[in-house]
C-alpha cells in the first residue's frame, strides 16, 4: 500500500471514529495533489484535506474527533501535552497500584520512554512486543524523568506496523552525575543473587549473603540521562578499588558506607567514554574508562552548549 493510501486510510476513519462517512477515492485525489503535484509536506495537506471535508460535509469542527499530534519519543520534553505515539511495548513491569492497570516502557527508533495506563481509562491490555498508535495521550514528569499517561480520553489502537527500537549497543562520552545509595560494598542474597536491603532479601527474608561491589549511577551525555551498572570488575579498573580492597577498606573503619564515600570522591562529576548495552532499564556497561584532559574540555563544552547540567 502506497503512503498517500495510507494517509487516505487515516482521514477516513477520523471522520469515521466522529460518526461520519467520507469517500476514500476523493481523499486520496486530494492527498495526491497536494503532496505530489504541489509538494505540500504530508501533515499540511492531511490538515487541508480535512478542514475542506468539515466544510463541505457541513460538519462542526468541535464534532471531529481530532488525534493529537504524532511525535517522536526523542521529541518529547515538557510535562503535560496532548500527544499520539506509534510505538513497540518494550516491557511490562508488575504494578503494585490499584490505579494503574498497566506500567511498562515502550519504544520507537528514536528512544525509549515509561508508559503508564490509568486503571479509570479502561483499555484493553497491551502485550510486549506489539505496536500500537497511543492516541491523545498526555506527557507527566514523574521523578525528573519524562512518560507518557493513557487515560479516558486516549485510544490504543494496534497497528500493523513493526517499529524498531533504539539499537542496544551503546558508546557514550558522557558524566557521571549521581550515583544512587544501594551502591558500593553491597550484599546479595546466596540464592537468588538479588540485593539485601538492611539484611534482607525481598525474596528470602533473612538468608545467606555474600560481598559484592556494584555502583548503580546516572550518566548524562548533554541529551539523555542513563541508568547505568557498573560492575566490580569496572569499579576496580577505574579506581583500583576491587572487591578486596572494599572489604578491608570497611573493615578497617568498622563501616560498610566508607567505601561508597571512597567511590562517590573518585568517580562523580568525572567524564568517561562507555561501551554499553541496554538492558531491561539500565545501561549495563562493558567498558568504562576515564576521559583525557582535551577530551574533557571538549566534552564540557558539548555539555554546555546543549544546557546538560554538570556536577563539580
Ligand atoms: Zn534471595
Amino acid at each position: 500500500m502506497d503512503r498517500i493510501h495510507k494517509l487516505s486510510e487515516e482521514v477516513v476513519k477520523k471522520f469515521k471514529n466522529s460518526g461520519y462517512d467520507v469517500n476514500i477515492k476523493d481523499v486520496y485525489k486530494r492527498l495526491k495533489l497536494l503532496i505530489d503535484e504541489f509538494k505540500v509536506p504530508e501533515d499540511e495537506a492531511v490538515r487541508t484535506v480535512t478542514n475542506y471535508l468539515l466544510k463541505e460535509l457541513d460538519i462542526p469542527r468541535d464534532k471531529l474527533v481530532v488525534d493529537s499530534p504524532l511525535v517522536k519519543i526523542a521529541d518529547i520534553g515538557s510535562p503535560g501535552q496532548w500527544i499520539s505515539l506509534k510505538a513497540k511495548v518494550v516491557q511490562l513491569w508488575d504494578s503494585s497500584s490499584p490505579n494503574v492497570s498497566q506500567v511498562g516502557l515502550i519504544g520507537d527508533e528514536t528512544g525509549i520512554i515509561k508508559f503508564v495506563i490509568w486503571a479509570k481509562a479502561n483499555k484493553p491490555e497491551v502485550e510486549e512486543g506489539k505496536n500500537y498508535l497511543f492516541a491523545n495521550v498526555v506527557t507527566d514528569r514523574f521523578g525528573g524523568k519524562m512518560q507518557v499517561n493513557i487515560n479516558k480520553y486516549s485510544r490504543i489502537e494496534e497497528i500493523d506496523e513493526d517499529i524498531s527500537l533504539p539499537p542496544r549497543d551503546v558508546d557514550i562520552v558522557g558524566a557521571l552525575v549521581a550515583i544512587q545509595q544501594n551502591s558500593g560494598l553491597i550484599r546479595r542474597c546466596k540464592i537468588c543473587n538479588r540485593v539485601l536491603t538492611k539484611g534482607v532479601c525481598p525474596i528470602h527474608g533473612k538468608t545467606e549473603a555474600y560481598d559484592d561491589l556494584r555502583i548503580k549511577g546516572v550518566m548524562d551525555d548533554g541529551e539523555n540521562y542513563y541508568e547505568v551498572i557498573l560492575n566490580e570488575e569496572n569499579i576496580k579498573n577505574l579506581t583500583g578499588i576491587g572487591l578486596e580492597e572494599a572489604i578491608e577498606l570497611a573493615r578497617k573503619h568498622y563501616d560498610r558506607e566508607i567505601v561508597l564515600s571512597e567511590l562517590k570522591n573518585k568517580l562523580l562529576g568525572r567524564y568517561f567514554r562507555f561501551k554499553g548495552r541496554r538492558g531491561e532499564r539500565y545501561l549495563i556497561v562493558n567498558d568504562i574508562e576515564f576521559l583525557q584532559y582535551d577530551e574533557v574540555e571538549k566534552a564540557k563544552e558539548i555539555l554546555s552548549k546543549i544546557g546538560g547540567e554538570t556536577i563539580g
